[in-house]
Formats: C-alpha cells, sequence, structure tokens
C-alpha cells in the first residue's frame, strides 16, 4: 500500500537563511506509517501549490514566534525572533491546504500558525501577561522527552478519541500561547493555569493543532504516538 506523503515545514534559520528538519518529526511520521515530504521555504504561490498537490497532509512544525502584525499587534517587549519569510510561506500553505480539505497538524508554532491564519490571536509571552498563582514551567526546565504538566482534554472532541483519557501529560517549550481561538476552532484541551494548549476543527476531515510537542514523547507514551496515527490515517 502505498504510505500517505506529509509534507512538513521547515526550521528557518534567519541569520544565514539556512532551513533545517529535526529528525524527531521526520521519524514520528515514518513510524506512524507516513513519508515526510520536506518543503523549501523559498518559492512562489504558484510553487506551493504544485508542492502541495504531491502531498496528502501538512505537518505545521514548531518555531520562532510569529510576527504579532499578523494578529493585529504591534510587538511586545518580551516577543521574541520572528521569520516573516516562514509566516507567509506556512500562512499560504494553511489556505491552501484548508481548500483542498487536506489534513492537517499543527505542532507548537503550528497550533499558533493555525489560529493566527483563521483569524485568532496569541499571547506574545506568558511570563508578562498572564498571571498566575501556580506559574506552570510552559518552557521546562529539562529534556523535551520528559513530560512536565498535565492538560485536560475536552470532551467529545477529536484530540479525547485519539487520547483516549480526560487528562494528559504533555511536554511543554513555549512562551506564547493562543489567547482567543480563531471562529470556528474549538479548544481541545486547556493547561490547570487555563492556557489553551489544543484547537480543532469540528467541521473538517483532520485539524488539530497542539501547543506540546508530541514528536518528543511518541516513543514511551501511546497517547502521542495514536495522534500521529490519526493523522497520517486521515491522510489516506
Ligand atoms: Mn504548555
Amino acid at each position: 500500500m502505498k504510505k500517505p506523503v506529509i509534507g512538513i515545514t521547515p526550521a528557518h534559520n534567519t541569520e544565514n537563511d539556512d532551513i533545517s528538519f529535526r529528525p524527531t518529526y521526520v521519524n514520528a511520521i515514518l513510524h506512524a506509517g507516513g513519508l515526510p515530504l520536506p518543503l523549501p521555504l523559498h518559492g512562489s504561490h504558484e510553487d506551493r501549490v504544485q508542492l502541495l498537490s504531491l502531498c496528502d497532509g501538512l505537518l505545521l512544525s514548531g518555531g520562532p514566534d510569529p510576527h504579532p502584525f499578523l494578529f493585529g499587534e504591534d510587538t511586545q517587549l518580551h516577543c521574541q525572533n520572528v521569520s516573516p519569510l516562514r509566516d507567509e510561506m506556512e500562512l499560504d500553505l494553511l489556505d491552501l491546504a484548508l481548500k483542498a480539505r487536506m489534513p492537517i497538524l499543527g505542532i507548537c508554532r503550528g497550533i499558533q500558525i493555525i489560529n493566527v491564519g483563521l483569524g485568532g490571536t496569541l499571547y506574545q509571552d506568558i511570563p508578562s501577561q498572564v498571571s498566575s498563582g501556580f506559574p506552570i514551567a510552559h518552557k521546562q526546565p529539562f529534556h523535551y522527552h520528559i513530560p512536565s504538566h498535565h492538560v485536560r482534554i475536552t470532551e467529545g472532541t477529536r484530540l479525547s478519541q485519539i487520547a483516549g483519557d480526560s487528562r494528559l501529560q504533555v511536554n511543554s517549550m513555549h512562551h506564547q500561547a493562543v489567547r482567543d481561538p480563531a471562529p470556528g476552532l474549538m479548544v481541545s484541551a486547556v493547561a490547570d493555569d487555563g492556557l489553551i494548549e489544543a484547537l480543532e476543527k469540528p467541521d473538517y476531515p483532520f485539524l488539530l493543532g497542539v501547543q506540546w510537542h508530541p514528536e518528543y514523547l511518541w516513543e514511551k507514551d501511546p497517547a502521542a504516538a495514536r495522534l500521529f496515527l490519526a493523522f497520517t490515517e486521515s491522510c489516506r
């Protein structure tokens, strides 16, 4: 049987314009039965139309902060590096994939790009914009393979089917987060401090964004492995 081809968006080094792909994404997709296809950063809209026609699904990977202009804000003091080129490339691909009703998985920056692309907003910096009596380390102080906080899964969502539980242990390496979910998106997981950790689109074949990094967890965590399986299966 032919494997579904999953386009993966690249990391962009804004100092020297290099692009790169973490093997974690590639291995997670391979293990789930998909064929990862690293996508270039440069190219025209027409090039992206053709490239996406080679894909059965789109994985929006982790990375730097989306530019605040994308959700109508000026740059807050603690916003970090941005890549306008990657913003443009990923928002274009998101739009094309949505029009094709292609399955989409967003990881970390990916959930933020999905939310911004569909009209939602972000916290530019959690520590300076969100106060909590028990501040959760959304930038965890230890390795990504080790979970650091819990998320509560919304009942009846696609994510709850995948997770098979109402609570998941996740890792966390973000300083930004979804603030207002975009119209049409449903919150499918929140952290105990109330921050949104997953979004999905109910009236769509498969559109799921997670704020954590299941690509570092799937080898030990069956729920993280099922997330990649559910995604690649929906791409067949
Ligand atoms: Mn988190």
